[in-house]
């Protein structure tokens, strides 16, 4: 077994890694389930889970892939360095106490969570995440929640551009001049609330198109989301809907039902605004 062989594609990173397209996100998981539920993700198949140190439930992630029988090397995993812990000294400590709640050597993806700009120190974190990868903690690093100016920012500062910027999308939300830039920069993006937590799985277009496929509403906007070329992580605590969510390659989504699906963009955005973001 290895990420390779798995039924997900790969998406390239800019750095060479290869990252599974399709994850599991742990996001609001309570922690004394998320070893139970990020288990039951691995036995339906996902092999990268996307959980952060807000969500405290890291400890819970290291311990399912134990409990699914895994090889470190079988799994890819995403964390996040969190709004209390920028700056450069601090960063560090951060991804250190990540790994050992983890119980892993390093990290597949390490990201800033926020770029929390009213205490601008976006930059020296992300100075902190360039020494992280180079002494092996964080295979690669990248960005959540950064918008064009912040990627600039870094990027004309350290010239060291983010592997992956994490960002809100989802087809009430689909963030078009994000993800041209992106385009742009070689960012991969990364969608998360793909399904706007829910809110997006009763849409009449969405209904329809899942009813000439055969297949839910949940199933369209994920295959939405791999056919845009995106990395997307759904949640679910539900064991039908974490194997729903992964059954997702046996249909294609034509392109005029991908037209459909751009026109549903209302810049509907459900989670916080980034650029003011600073605490949960
Ligand atoms: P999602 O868009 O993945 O939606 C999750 C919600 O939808 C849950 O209530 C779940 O219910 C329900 N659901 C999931 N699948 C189905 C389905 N097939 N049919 C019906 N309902 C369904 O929202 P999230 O906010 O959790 O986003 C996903 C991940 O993105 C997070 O877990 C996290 O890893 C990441 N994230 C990152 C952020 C960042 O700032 N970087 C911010 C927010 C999220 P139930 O669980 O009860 O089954």
């Amino acid at each position: 077994m290895s990420l390779t062989s798995s039924t997900v594609p790969t998406v390239t990173l800019s750095d060479g890694e290869q990252i599974p397209q399709l994850g599991f996100g742990v996001f609001q998981v309570p922690p004394q389930d998320t070893a139970d539920v990020a288990t039951r993700a691995l036995l339906a198949g996902y092999r990268h889970i996307d959980t952060a140190a807000a969500y405290r439930n890291e400890a819970g992630v290291g311990q399912a892939v134990h409990a699914a029988g895994l090889q470190r090397d079988d799994v890819y995993i995403t964390t996040k360095c969190f709004n209390d812990d920028h700056g450069f000294e601090q960063a560090k400590r951060a991804l250190h106490a990540s790994l050992k709640r983890l119980e892993m050597e390093h990290v597949d993806l390490y990201l800033i969570h926020w770029p929390v700009p009213s205490v601008d120190q976006y930059v020296e974190t992300w100075q902190a995440l360039i020494e992280l990868q180079q002494d092996g903690l964080a295979r690669s690093i990248g960005v959540s929640n950064f918008q064009p100016a912040h990627l600039e920012r870094i990027i004309a500062e350290t010239g060291v551009a983010p592997v992956v910027n994490q960002v809100e999308l989802h087809p009430y939300f689909q963030q078009t001049g994000l993800r041209r830039e992106h385009a742009d920069l070689g960012i991969v993006t990364e969608s998360w609330s793909p399904l706007a937590q829910g809110k997006v799985l009763e849409d009449p277009m969405l209904v329809e198109i899942a009813d000439a496929h055969g297949v839910t509403t949940g199933q369209v906007t994920i295959r939405w989301h791999l056919q845009l070329g995106n990395v997307v992580i759904p949640k679910s605590v539900t064991q039908e809907r974490i194997e729903e969510n992964f059954d997702v390659f046996g249909f294609t989504l034509s392109a005029a039902e991908m037209d459909v699906i751009t026109t549903l963009d209302a810049g509907d955005r459900t989670g916080p605004d980034p650029d003011t973001f600073v605490r949960p």
